[in-house]
């Protein structure tokens, strides 16, 4: 990985030179993050960046990960899903499997950090070793809880409250709770290999690998096969455009760990594009990071046609890449995209069939908003704007007036 110093070029040294003052007063705190999965997902994606650049600032982070059967993982997905909104089955039973495998990973995770970082529900219950002792309790929200499902947000809210922060991308994406919350939201790395500049040479090979027509308009959504990331309306999207113009879709993703219904998606996703020889359906491994950065930067156009969506790292890594998205008003996206400035927002399929069309056709005014997005991003979700966050943060828990406690 680059050290810090390798990003002065891009954010400055001012911004660097202050990560270090603040991590001077922070590095007394050891951090523990803990999570579902290691790979997949924008969760995994953030803490394989932000801990070492933690590390190097001198703060003692760790990362650790639950343990789960599939029992417990498709209990959690439909948890996922509910408090997004979406209409599950949820009965006794899931809420009993939850509390089983919560005791289990309590029983044997050691929990020993001064700052206790617990991103998503899946995690949520460690809060039970939460004792007298020193520690702050952080529960790291990334997903969009404004309109949960009642019954499985009420059955988080007794282990949210016992936290002594709560940390949501955006207010847009929380709820009102009793303890003190931050509103920071997540970052890409733009030297990490997922958006790092690419030779030409290495874009081609990977597009002929994939068997990808080189000189044929690409629309491209890369995302995990879940049906809250829409993929079969992505391909409804496409075949409307299709009506109009010569192009292709790329529809690429991975599956994660923690993930147990994006089989059955992918399978579904397979069938519906079977007909149609202009859409590439790619199951790619996790940890195809150059492989995922050169096919968004072998785009015309990136879709990210999300249902429902947290903050949609997918989103900021094609406008880094300074390319048109077409994307879903949901979730933390319109934190990223201002319509027909720095992206073109949708609200249907028929939406997002147009908005592609439009920057298919116009390729200056793509190329215009691409260009506005790059720079959005540049000023507001590079990792080194998350890493100050999260050490402002840390430091204001322990800020007890005009003294910091330890
Ligand atoms: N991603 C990946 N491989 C895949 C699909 C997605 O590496 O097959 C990455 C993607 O590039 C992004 C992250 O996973 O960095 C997805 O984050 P996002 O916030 O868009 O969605 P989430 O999966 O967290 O709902």
């Amino acid at each position: 990985m680059p050290p810090l110093k390798a990003y002065e070029p891009i954010v400055g040294p001012q911004v660097i030179g202050e990560l270090y003052l603040l991590a001077e007063k922070t590095k007394r705190w050891s951090v523990q993050n803990i999570n579902s999965t290691a790979v997949g997902g924008g969760v995994a994606e953030i803490l394989n960046r932000m801990i070492p650049f933690l590390q190097e600032l001198g703060i003692n982070a760790k990362w650790d990960v639950i343990k789960g059967g599939e029992k417990f993982f498709k209990v959690t997905k439909k948890f996922h899903n509910a408090l997004h909104g979406r209409v599950e089955e949820i009965g006794p039973d899931d809420f009993s499997v939850f509390d089983e495998t919560s005791e289990m990973n309590n029983k044997n995770m050691e929990l020993t950090a001064d700052i206790m970082f617990i991103h998503d529900p899946q995690p949520i219950a460690l809060i039970n070793q939460k004792d007298s002792k020193r520690a702050k309790w952080i529960w790291r929200c990334h997903i969009d809880v404004s309109n949960p499902d009642e019954r499985v947000w009420n059955f988080l809210r007794p282990f949210i409250d016992r936290y002594d922060a709560a940390v949501f991308s955006a207010p847009a994406l929380s709820q009102p709770l009793p303890l003190r919350q931050f509103l920071i939201s997540p970052s890409i790395d733009p030297l990490s290999d997922k958006n790092k500049d690419l030779p030409d040479e290495m874009i081609r090979n990977v597009l002929e690998r994939f068997a990808i027509d080189p000189e044929k308009p690409m629309v491209t959504q890369i995302s995990r096969f879940d049906y809250l990331k829409d993929p079969l309306g992505v391909i409804d999207a496409f075949e409307i455009v299709q009506h109009h113009l010569d192009c292709q879709l790329v529809l690429a993703g991975g599956e994660a760990t923690d993930d147990p219904e994006s089989t059955e998606v992918l399978d579904k996703v397979r069938e519906r594009a079977a007909s149609n020889p202009d859409v590439h359906v790619l199951a790619i491994p996790s940890g195809s990071d150059l492989e995922i950065n050169a096919l968004q930067r072998a785009s015309a156009v990136i879709v990210q046609k999300s249902i429902k969506e947290g903050f949609g790292l997918t989103v900021s890594e094609a406008l880094w890449k300074a390319k048109p998205v077409v994307a879903s008003a949901v979730g933390g996206i319109t934190l990223q995209i201002a319509h027909k400035y720095s992206g073109l927002l949708c609200h249907s399929v028929e939406g997002a069939a147009h908005a592609i069309k439009q920057l298919l056709q116009n390729p200056e005014y793509a190329t215009k908003l691409g260009q506005n997005g790059h720079e959005h991003i540049k000023q507001s979700f590079l990792l080194t704007r998350h890493l100050r966050d999260y050490l402002l943060l840390f430091l204001s828990l322990f800020y007890d007036g005009d003294v910091i406690t330890l």
